[in-house]
């Protein structure tokens, strides 16, 4: 596909984008040659007609979403291109083509050089999401070549109905539906780190499972061993079932959402059978937390993203700190709190604020053990800092 229309930049704002920053804010605009539909590829060019970016337009602050920073076509052989090199990240990471491992992302919208796109894989079959209009054009050439790359891959499922820009009106197109295949089985199981669970992505969140905390979880099996574990927010149990590998003494996990219990109950047993450490519960965090005492000596809190947007901050920040205390006031002394943010507004060093004032207010002894973010698979471009969003860290409480 050839760009529909020119956008001419305003003398020096180019600037971010000759450092690869691949968003071009709205602010930054002269003028434009012709008049694109949100969705539509453009070409960006500087005041004096040179050529910087090709993208997607799109309506809000965020004007293009830069997909080549080299004036060529979008077509079949660019995403062969992008998509090639993606799977091979991953193969060379050891996440696909590995019997103990068949779940990871295989993109990852701008940590990959394609914004607005996401492509979860499970086994034979991939989910794709699109955060943009212009991605959501492109989802057949996608879905086309991630068959054609990932070996094996059968089925394509598309869910998008809850991603994509609310301003965007998209007439008779599908926003979720199989573009490729279709599961015959009732539900499909995945393995990550030899360990098996359910993925349910026609009812279930995102793309059915949170891939992005693989690392994490597998850390935290290795300090399991004898404890009694908490698993707050637990949805589909990943947490859960490494604590249980790892030779947990017992495991409680807990989610306000009574069908994430009810998956957390078959994902543990299809692994352990019917393991008696193992009870869920159906409760609210916050309620389930105000007396827990100290019944544990490791918790794990990996609650939702509390800000959605930058306005939403000052709330989340609250309820980070709100919840971090409750569990140092109540952790065995000698605990260890795994806790993690997932909001892209919240930066790192806010939620670190959060978190070391909820353990000043519990007036304990607290040392930071771990350090953690996103796995590989997750990449982040170098020029786009903001793709860091999951952060998290390990205490050690006394
Ligand atoms: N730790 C999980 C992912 C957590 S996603 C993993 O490793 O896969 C966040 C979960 O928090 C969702 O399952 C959601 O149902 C749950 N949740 C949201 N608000 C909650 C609340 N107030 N109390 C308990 N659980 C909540």
């Amino acid at each position: 596909m050839t760009p529909s229309c020119n956008i001419i930049l305003k003398p020096g704002k180019e600037e971010s984008l000759k450092r690869f920053h691949p968003w071009l804010f709205s602010g930054a605009i002269q003028r434009m040659e012709g008049k694109p539909e949100e969705g539509d590829l453009v070409k960006v060019l500087d005041c004096k007609g040179n050529f910087i970016a090709i993208g997607h337009y799109q309506i809000g602050s965020i004007s293009v979403r830069v997909l080549c920073f080299t004036d060529r076509d979008i077509d079949a052989a660019f995403w062969l291109e992008k998509i090639a090199s993606a799977y091979k990240l991953r193969v060379d990471l050891q996440l696909a083509e590995n019997e103990n491992n068949n779940t990871y992302r295989l993109i990852h919208g701008e940590g990959d050089g394609l914004p607005g796109l996401i492509v979860d894989v499970y086994g034979d079959s991939a989910v794709i999401q699109a955060h943009s209009i212009g991605m959501h054009y492109a989802r057949n050439i996608v879905a086309d070549t991630i068959i054609e790359v990932v070996k094996g891959l059968k089925n394509v499922y598309y869910k998008s109905e809850t991603t994509l820009p609310y301003k965007a009106t998209l007439t008779d197109e599908k926003e979720n539906g199989y573009l490729k295949g279709e599961l015959t089985t009732e539900q499909p199981i995945a393995i990550e780190n030899g360990l098996k669970f359910h993925v349910d992505w026609l009812r279930g969140q995102k793309t059915g499972f949170f891939v992005d905390q693989r690392e994490n979880r597998s850390l935290l099996e290795k300090y399991a061993k004898g404890k009694s574990v908490l698993n707050m927010f637990c949805y589909t149990g990943g947490f859960s079932f490494y604590a249980m590998r790892g030779g947990a003494k017992s495991v409680h996990s807990v989610d306000s959402s009574a069908k994430a219990i009810e998956l957390t109950n078959k994902n543990i047993e299809l692994n352990f059978g019917a393991d008696p450490r193992h009870e869920a519960f159906a409760v609210d965090a916050f309620k389930y937390l105000e007396d827990i005492n100290d019944k544990y000596d490791l918790i794990i809190l990996d609650p939702p993203a509390f800000a959605k947007h930058r306005d939403a901050l000052r709330n989340a920040l609250q309820g980070y700190r709100k919840l971090n205390a409750k569990a140092f006031e109540q952790i065995k002394p000698g605990g260890i709190l795994f806790t993690f943010s997932c909001s892209q507004a919240v930066s790192k060093e806010q939620f670190r604020l959060a978190v070391f004032s909820a353990a000043a207010q519990s007036k304990r002894s607290v040392r930071i053990l771990h350090q953690l973010t996103q796995p590989a698979d997750h990449p982040i471009s170098i020029y786009h800092p903001e793709g860091e969003y999951l952060k998290g860290l390990v205490l050690y409480v006394e």
